[in-house]
């Protein structure tokens, strides 16, 4: 059995020691655990020890997942982390506090379109597909200043910049590309670290740590 406890502990007891040896002050990263395709009782173990801050990467799973603990806990702060359809836009508004996952000037305006609507303004990051892959969600590199234009033009509550490293590479140089990027554009969070790296993402300024599988065990669906 997984101790959720003891994981939440653990990783929380690293990150600030990683953090603390930056010597870059006083930003204590928050740490997302991520629940995607996890059993509820998982979900409901990592409330228990009173984790509030969690990630999703589908908006159908995340409702079924969090709609009514919404109410129970009012105090959950959810995170979408996953690729986002524009038509899905008007539900990911109405559950999410944070959407990490903008990476087109379609989806840009769309969101804004329905946050203006419901009235409800989650934090946004830009996901950078910073090792240009194909396949994979994120705007490419060259495309990053048109869109952190469109963000705010739509007045977007634009707060960060989010990446996932590509396998088998060292995630160090993407880690730092990301932090160049959102010194460029004056952008202060860094969304950065999974179960593998989250100690390397912290020690080089991440702000919003997103880890699933060190904290809940193997997903199961
Ligand atoms: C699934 C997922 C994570 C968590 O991955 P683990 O390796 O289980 O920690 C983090 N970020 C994103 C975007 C994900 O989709």
């Amino acid at each position: 059995m997984t101790d959720i406890s003891a994981n939440l502990a653990d990783i929380t007891t690293s990150i600030k020691a990683m953090y603390d040896h930056t010597g870059t002050g006083n930003i204590n990263p928050k740490l997302i655990a991520v629940s995607k395709r996890q059993p509820d009782e998982r979900i409901q173990a990592a409330l228990n020890t009173g984790q509030r801050i969690f990630g999703e990467n589908r908006v159908q799973e995340a409702i079924g997942h969090w709609s009514e603990k919404r109410s129970l806990y009012p105090d959950l702060e959810l995170h979408l982390i996953g690729s986002l359809q524009t038509n899905k836009a008007k539900e990911a508004i109405e559950l999410f506090d944070c959407i990490q996952s903008v990476d087109r000037l379609k989806l840009a305006k769309a969101i804004a379109r329905e946050a203006e609507k419901q009235n409800k303004h989650p934090d946004i990051f830009i996901q950078v597909n910073t090792g240009n892959e194909t396949q994979k969600g994120g705007c490419l590199l060259h495309e990053l200043d048109a869109l952190v234009q469109e963000c705010k033009a739509q007045n977007l509550n634009l707060i960060g910049l989010m990446c996932i490293p590509p396998v088998g590479d060292d995630p160090s140089l993407h880690f730092a590309l990301l932090k160049k990027l959102a010194k460029r554009h004056a952008l202060t969070n860094l969304s950065m670290g999974m179960s593998n790296d989250y100690a390397l993402a912290a020690s080089m300024g991440a702000t919003h740590i997103r880890v699933g599988t060190a904290i809940f065990g193997e997903r199961t669906i």
